[in-house]
């Protein structure tokens, strides 16, 4: 496929992480055309999607070369599935979170687009063997796995199927790095990936640790936020380690691996996240944030404040 044939992506599914993805590539200057199966709701995505760029433009916070107006006219939206796929040499969808629904859009999508077009799922969950299983040619499927909010925290984890060729990985590779996003290789497909397994690890040790009363909700989420985490922000536990010994990771091992090794075997197995266990961590959580919706909304405009700055910290 020439420079010439790639200018056209169709994204599949206008929520929260459709208009995401639709951001990003009229950031990188790509056409965008946007697909959903409820009618009039691509519409009212890029309606939204305008609010967005205005404001991220007067925040001087809106990626890529070009104003907000120019990358508004890049996209298009649809309510017609053949009509969205017609030019697309990338597809990246975002419909709901069911192995069903996937299977069977990926099905449908094959009879509209040539042998050489990408399909790319943003599935969290899903293993790329069971999302593409309805598809003929498997060697041009991938997951592209976005991490929320995907204009700021900007890696994406490329998971292949089995049969996936080669060249189908760099080239999304090549194009997630043009938009700006921060793109992972698995080599192979795995239950929850790469990011949900070392998220779920660090959860189960959380929960364990304020279920066995060591520790408070409170000060758990400190561990991270004003421990670990401002490492991690910036360089990830193998530099961690290797700079944490005057001759590097081998050093490192030699010096704190028997202390690993037994903290790790002293793990219990995998907590009670929903059962009666559960509801002290719950409710403990719940007097520092109650979870009513005013209380949350106010909490995520609040993260999603430091996550912006933070991009910009690092951009710059
Ligand atoms: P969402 O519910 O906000 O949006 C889904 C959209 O898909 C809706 O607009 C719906 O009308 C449309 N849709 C449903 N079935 C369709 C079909 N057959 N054809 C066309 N459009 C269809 O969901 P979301 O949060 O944007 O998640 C989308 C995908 O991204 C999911 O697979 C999810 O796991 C993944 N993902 C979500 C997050 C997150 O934090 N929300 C992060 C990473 C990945």
């Amino acid at each position: 496929m020439s420079a010439a044939d790639m200018k056209i992506i169709t994204v599949i599914g206008s929520g929260l992480i459709g208009r995401s993805w639709a951001m990003l590539f009229v950031s990188g200057g790509y056409n965008v055309k946007i697909y959903d199966n409820q009618p009039g709701q691509s519409a009212r995505a890029i309606a939204e999607i305008k609010k967005q760029l205005v404001e991220l433009e007067e925040a001087h916070m809106l990626r890529g070369e070009l104003s907000a107006a120019q990358q508004l006219a890049l996209l298009s939206s649809y309510d017609d599935l053949s009509q969205a796929l017609d030019g697309a040499f990338f597809v990246q969808e975002c419909v709901f979170e069911q192995l069903e629904v996937k299977q069977s859009i990926f099905h449908d999508m094959e009879r509209f687009v040539g042998k050489d077009v990408i399909l790319s799922s943003s599935t969290s969950c899903l293993v790329p063997s069971k999302v593409f299983s309805k598809v003929q040619n498997r060697s041009r499927c991938l997951v592209s796995h976005p991490v929320n909010p995907p204009y700021y925290v900007k890696l994406v984890e490329l998971v292949p199927h089995p049969e996936t060729a080669a060249a189908v990985m760099d080239t999304t590779h090549a194009l997630m790095t043009k938009v700006g996003q921060a793109p992972v290789l698995l080599k192979k497909e795995i239950d929850g990936f790469a990011l949900n397994r070392v998220q779920a690890a660090i959860i189960a040790e959380s929960w364990r640790l304020v279920q066995d009363g060591v520790i408070s909700v409170k000060d758990i989420d400190l561990v991270m936020s004003e421990g670990l985490g401002m490492r991690y922000a910036f360089i990830g536990p193998m530099e961690t380690m290797h700079l944490n010994a005057p001759k590097g990771l081998e050093d490192y091992m030699s010096r704190y691996s028997e202390n690993i090794t037994r903290v790790l075997s002293s793990f219990g197995p995998v907590p009670d996240f929903c059962g009666e266990g559960a509801k002290s961590v719950i409710n403990e959580m719940c007097e520092l944030i109650p979870c009513d919706q005013q209380h949350l909304s106010a909490r995520q405009e609040r993260r999603d404040q430091f996550l912006m700055r933070l991009a910009k910290l690092k951009k710059d």
